[in-house]
């Protein structure tokens, strides 16, 4: 009976994602995109003043009035959709994931309708060198400095028979003492300070630390609370941000690769 089950699974064909699927976009984001032709600077001003975590903004850029929009800060709330009369939409291609801090912000000049981000990242770059990245093993340490678990929830989804992050040589190890990539979610709170900084220290070199969710990025909804340091590069240094409240496993998953391409380029 149990042989019928297991040769009739082996004739199924594989459901498996393919990593190449996994990275295409990152759907499900929730993050927004700016319509720049509907852009105008009343509507500017909303977004500013309904975005809840200072996401967006406007902010001078060489010398010109532009709308902000700080992916690390973004929570996904949709807020900006409502409010944004058609300038603002849900991101069809997300690609801000494991990217520097300077990468998950994105400026448009309000009055001349373009965007004007400066340090915009190629989302060609992790997908075109998949194949050499995905040669050796990475070991990651998974540490909670704060988070409400939600972030967890899509991290422990990367190991399941969907995601299944196994296949790719990369797996979560339960000590620091045996991972090559920390990867942060929440915010640090004070009392998780001083472990956060022990774990970073057990890790060996070289290391790499990715923050991951909005917490992480920027401390989130919870940014100027008194029981929080900060975002986790308020703590130990940060190699990559993963934006998202909570990324998804495409996001967390596309991230931790563009993290790896990023140092292997170095
Ligand atoms: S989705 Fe919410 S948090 Fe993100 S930019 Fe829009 S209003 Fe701000
Ligand atoms: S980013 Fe969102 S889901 Fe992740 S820990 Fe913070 S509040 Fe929770």
């Amino acid at each position: 009976m149990i042989l019928d089950v297991i040769e009739r699974s082996l004739r199924q064909p594989s459901r498996l994602i393919p990593v190449e699927a996994l990275l295409g976009n990152c759907d499900g984001s929730r993050m927004p995109d700016v319509v720049v032709d509907h852009l105008t600077p009343d509507i500017a001003r909303k977004l500013s003043e309904v975005c809840p975590t200072m996401a967006f903004g406007i902010e001078a850029q060489e010398g010109r009035d532009c709308l902000r929009l700080s992916y690390g800060r973004c929570i996904g709330c949709g807020r900006c959709m409502e409010a944004g009369q058609g300038c603002v939409i849900a991101a069809k291609h997300f690609h801000w994931c494991g990217v520097t801090k300077a990468q998950t912000v994105r400026f448009w000049d309000i009055d001349g309708r373009a965007e004007i981000t400066p340090h915009a990242p190629n989302p060609q770059d992790t997908r075109g060198q998949i194949p050499s990245l995905l040669q050796r093993a990475l070991n990651i340490r998974q540490l909670d400095a704060g988070s409400c678990n939600g972030c967890e929830a899509e991290i422990t989804a990367l190991t399941n028979p969907y995601y299944d992050l196994e296949r790719f040589g990369i797996h979560f190890v339960a000590s620091p003492k045996h991972a090559d990539m920390l990867l942060v979610t929440g915010p640090v709170t004070r009392n998780m300070a001083d472990a956060v900084r022990a774990t970073y220290e057990a890790v060996p070199a070289p290391k790499l630390v990715v923050a991951v969710g909005a917490c992480g990025c920027s401390g989130g909804i919870f940014a100027g609370s008194h029981a929080i340091v900060g975002a986790v590069d308020a703590v130990i240094p940060v190699d990559g941000y993963i934006p998202g409240c909570p990324p998804t496993p495409s996001m967390l998953a596309s991230g931790v690769l563009e993290v790896l391409r990023r140092r292997l380029a170095r």
